[in-house]
């Protein structure tokens, strides 16, 4: 999702990329560039914890250690990976991050345009599971047991640093703010405008709208990375049971609840479960949702009827 232009009043802006992507904190009313600065610096560090990249962080080497010893992590990077698991067997597997090296190899194939060939897609297909993410609360580490295996956080982390920022801004009293940190949105006191971004047009198209006050928005699109080839589209939300890109017949799933890292998990996961088997899921959370599906069809729940147009 974008936010629709919000011309109310003064702002702050503040926007940096972290995250594997860019970031904006907006302050209204409110003028204090110290608060920005230190949900900035908040969201920084979860970047040197959870980057796949950075030589030195948890993930990094978390995966560089697999096969092979148990790795100390940070508490923030205990408690996603922890909660990361809840979601993946939650979503029958369909949200997995140790299906690392099956995202890495998608991630390659997007960049050069080239399908993969089956014995790689087969070989990372086999380095995922649940079951293999050992986690040691007392001690504090986490362990991939076999060589190879690979964690990635792509599908949650935003969502938590999002979580994480609204702490902070509650906790310096900020009333009225936004987060939008790559599409994972979270509106604090005024009521927002969100689009829906029109997978069949350009960034900033809008299919539909939800207005959202005190809630966060997340919207995970197989549209959003990916490639044609011969009539075939393959894009970066991977479905762990296949090793390809998910084929769920969902374009797009925007998600309307209060946590948005459950928001952020369960909507990669449902683009690749897709909506039949998703729905079970979001009604016993009290989460609402925006489908589009491969055909352009938008459906929602039944509790967004009022602030949907
Ligand atoms: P999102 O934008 O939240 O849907 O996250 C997409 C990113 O999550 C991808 O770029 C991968 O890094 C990672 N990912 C892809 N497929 C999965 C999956 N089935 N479960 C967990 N993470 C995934
Ligand atoms: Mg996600």
């Amino acid at each position: 999702v974008y936010v629709r232009k919000d011309m109310r009043g003064k702002e702050l802006q503040k926007i940096f990329p972290a995250l594997g992507t860019i970031n904006t904190i907006t302050l209204y009313e409110s003028f204090a560039p110290e608060i920005a600065e230190q949900v900035k610096k908040r969201v920084l560090d979860l970047h040197r914890r959870f980057s796949l990249f950075e030589q030195g962080s948890d993930i990094f080497r978390i995966n560089e250690q697999a096969g092979i010893i148990t790795v100390p992590v940070h508490p923030d990077t205990f408690f996603v990976l922890s909660h990361a698991l809840d979601y993946g067997w939650e979503t029958q597997g369909a949200f997995d991050i140790t299906s690392g090296a099956a995202s890495r190899l998608w991630r390659d194939a997007i960049r050069s345009a080239q399908i993969p060939s089956e014995s790689d897609i087969a070989g990372c297909r086999s380095l995922s599971g649940l079951t293999d993410l050992i986690l040691d609360k007392a001690d504090g580490t986490a362990f991939l047991r076999r060589n190879g295996q690979q964690i990635d956080l792509g599908g949650i982390a935003k969502g938590y640093a999002a979580d994480e920022a609204v702490r902070i801004l509650k906790k310096y009293k900020v009333h009225n703010a936004l987060i939008n940190f790559g599409g994972t949105v979270i509106a604090i006191g005024r009521e927002q405008k969100m689009g829906i971004q029109n997978p069949f047009q350009k960034n900033g198209e809008s299919m539909a709208d939800v207005m959202v006050k005190n809630k966060a928005v997340v919207t995970s699109g197989s549209y959003e990375r990916g490639f044609f080839f011969e009539g075939i589209r393959y894009h970066h939300i991977i479905d762990p049971r296949t090793g390809r890109p998910a084929d769920s017949e969902l374009l797009s799933v925007t998600l309307i609840g209060d946590s948005a890292m459950e928001l952020d998990a369960l909507a990669t996961g449902i683009c690749v479960l897709g909506e039949e088997k998703g729905l079970p899921l979001l009604e016993k959370r009290g989460i609402e949702a925006v489908f589009i599906s491969n055909d352009g069809e938008v459906r929602i729940t039944r509790g967004l009827q009022r602030d949907f147009f």
